[in-house]
Parts: C-alpha cells; structure tokens; sequence
C-alpha cells in the first residue's frame, strides 16, 4: 500500500466540458503535490475528457454495471470506462444503494467485474443513522464488508475501502475524529479476516462532508488512508484545499 493520502472527488451527477476547467486547476497543482494521490471520478460523460485533459491524477467512474456488455440499456461496463479512460470505478455509494435498489450482492458482482476488466475498485460502505443510534454502526458495516467486498488471489491490491456513514454525506455533519478512527480500526480488523495479512495493506478512505476546514482532523484520525469527497471536489479551490491539508497531515505523520 502506498503511504501516500488517497484523495478522491466524487463529482456524482454534476459536471458538463465547462468543469474541465477544475480538472486541469486540479491536476495542475497536484503536479506540486505529490505526497499526495489525486484522483477524480467525474460523470460516464466527462471521463475521456478529463482523461485526456489531466496527466497527473487518476480518473475513475462512479459506477459500472456488472455485466460484460449486453441488452442492458442506459447502464456502462467496466470495459466502456476503462477504454474511456477510467482507472478504477466506486461500487457501492450509498446513493446506488439507496436510489437504485443496490444490494451488497450487486455491489460485489460489479466490483469483481470491474477488477476482472482490470480496474481497481472504490467499495463504499457506511452505516445509517438509525443505526447508529441504535448502536448497530459497526456490525451494519460489518455486514456490508462481509457481502460486498470481492475476494481473491491478488485481489485485495485492487481494492480501497471508503467508509461513508450516510448521515453525514452531503449534510455538513461529520462523525468525531475518535468515531472515525474507532470505525477504521474496526473496519481493518475485518479485512484481516476477508485478506489475512494482504488486508494489512488495504487502503481505508473516509468520506461524508469534507471539508477544507476540517480536513486535517479527519485525515489524522486512525487509520485513514485518505478521503473521498463529493461537495467540496466540485471546485479546485475547495478540493485543493483538502488536499493540501492532507499532504500536511502526511508530513506531520512522518
Ligand atoms: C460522497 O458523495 O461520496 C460524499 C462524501 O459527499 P460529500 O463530501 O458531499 O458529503
């Protein structure tokens, strides 16, 4: 695993060729970043364009479909993003889930399919609010982990895990610092038992409401490897923000 923060943004459906602009701004400065792994996951429509627009950051999808190809329409494979310039794709947002019926099972059958087409996959997991309060956070997340997450020869190198509890994405409400390194430690130790020892090497995001100004705390909470961010990655200004705060939080750390 590289030791290098991971910071991800998620442009969700937001984005026509005038955000290319944020891209090249992204790209751009993350060439002085380089303690730093970039990355954008703009929408199906914009990644051979922003491939072809930045050099330095990685470009992945927000979803794929699990299947090869076939009568499935309005729906994109593996195959079609990475020949469109994607790297890795997410699986999983709490948004499929939630707004397209996603189960644990699907989510799986798309991040084995992506891996099988030679990307790396994002696998999002988090807990709801109702259970967290009723104290149901981690083996919700426990149980997602178990069923969506692919397994494997070789496998475990292709995977990132983002914890995303979904009370806080989009809501400006975060989890405490101490809540997100209790969930990471708890989230490592069951890729432990999905990886053995390769699960030591899994790298572990966080994502729900990140922000410029309370990057730093998040990103130094235990175990984070990184953040995926959605809001705040819709602007260079906002996302350079987060991104400087982790390569500090990373020199900090060593
Ligand atoms: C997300 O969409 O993955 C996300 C974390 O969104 P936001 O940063 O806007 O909460």
């Amino acid at each position: 695993m590289s030791n290098r923060p991971y910071i991800v943004g998620n442009w969700k459906m937001h984005g026509t060729r005038a955000m290319l602009a944020e891209a090249r701004a992204i790209d751009r400065a993350a060439e002085r970043l380089l303690k730093v792994e970039v990355a954008l996951a703009p929408p199906f429509t914009l990644i051979h364009a922003t491939r072809k627009e930045a050099n330095l950051i990685g470009i992945g999808a927000q979803d794929v479909h699990s299947a090869d190809g076939g009568a499935h329409t309005g729906d994109i494979s593996a195959a079609m993003v990475k020949d469109a310039g994607a790297g890795f794709t997410i699986v999983g947002h709490s948004e499929r889930r939630a707004n397209h019926g996603e189960t644990n099972a699907l989510v799986k059958e798309k991040a084995e399919a992506a891996i099988a087409a030679g990307m790396n996959v994002i696998v999002c997991v988090g807990e709801t609010e109702e259970e967290r309060d009723a104290g149901k956070a981690e083996s919700a997340v426990a149980d997602q982990l178990a069923s969506s997450v692919p397994v494997g020869d070789g496998v475990a190198e292709k995977v990132t895990i983002a914890y995303e509890p979904v009370w806080a994405i989009g809501t400006g409400r975060t989890p405490t610092a101490e809540d997100v390194g209790a969930m990471h430690r708890h989230i490592r130790e069951k890729l432990g038992s999905l990886y053995g020892e390769e699960g030591a090497d899994v790298r572990i995001l966080y994502g729900g409401s990140v922000k410029p100004d309370n990057a730093a705390e998040l990103l130094t909470a235990d175990d984070v490897g990184g953040a995926l961010v959605g809001g705040a990655s819709l602007t260079a200004e906002s996302f350079l923000g987060i991104i400087m705060a982790a390569a500090e939080a990373h020199e900090d750390k060593s």
